[in-house]
């Protein structure tokens, strides 16, 4: 089944005026101030394992969870426009972004498509080791009003376990 046909389907299944917007928070200010910036992994719900309905929180979510030129700049305006004041990193066991490394991919993908790929995959060993890299991102990137409010979590697929980074 291609692309097109499931999202066809996931629109037309959609229940879009049901819930898929919430009032709550003045122009979508999250009600609890908090933005957290997770691995895309299509195995972990971010909001459900926070018990954070629709409207607590900003969601950034990328592969690997890590912390890039952009996800600085959606922190960024997160914090102030839009008043969050505290960050929440995630990164998880059985990580996608531990199975290769960029030395040996990149010069494959670039070879492939026939030019220079303009940023890096990210990938990562150690999951401790790469989140004290993000805290430290964070907390000397001045633009952002609250960057030592931030603190880094792994979570163990496995033992469905969460334990801070310190
Ligand atoms: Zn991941």
């Amino acid at each position: 089944m291609g692309i097109v046909s499931v999202i066809d389907e996931m629109v037309s299944s959609s229940r879009v005026h049901a819930w898929a917007y919430t009032t709550a928070g003045e122009h979508g200010r999250p009600a609890k101030g908090v933005a957290i910036v997770a691995c895309m992994d299509a195995r972990i719900n971010v909001e459900s394992m926070f018990g954070l309905p629709t409207g607590d929180a900003h969601i950034i979510r990328n592969a690997g969870g890590i912390v890039t030129d952009d996800v600085l700049r959606s922190l960024l305006i997160s914090q102030r426009l839009l008043g969050t004041r505290e960050i929440l990193l995630l990164h998880h066991t059985d990580c996608g972004l531990m199975r290769f490394n960029d030395s040996q991919l990149v010069p494959q993908l670039e070879r492939e498509a026939g030019s220079k790929l303009p940023f890096t995959l990210g990938a990562f060993t150690d999951l401790d080791e790469d989140l004290r890299r993000s805290l430290a991102l964070i907390r000397s990137f001045r633009f952002l009003v609250a960057r030592n409010s931030v603190r880094a979590f792994v979570y163990d697929v496995s033992e469905a376990s969460l334990r801070e980074v310190v």
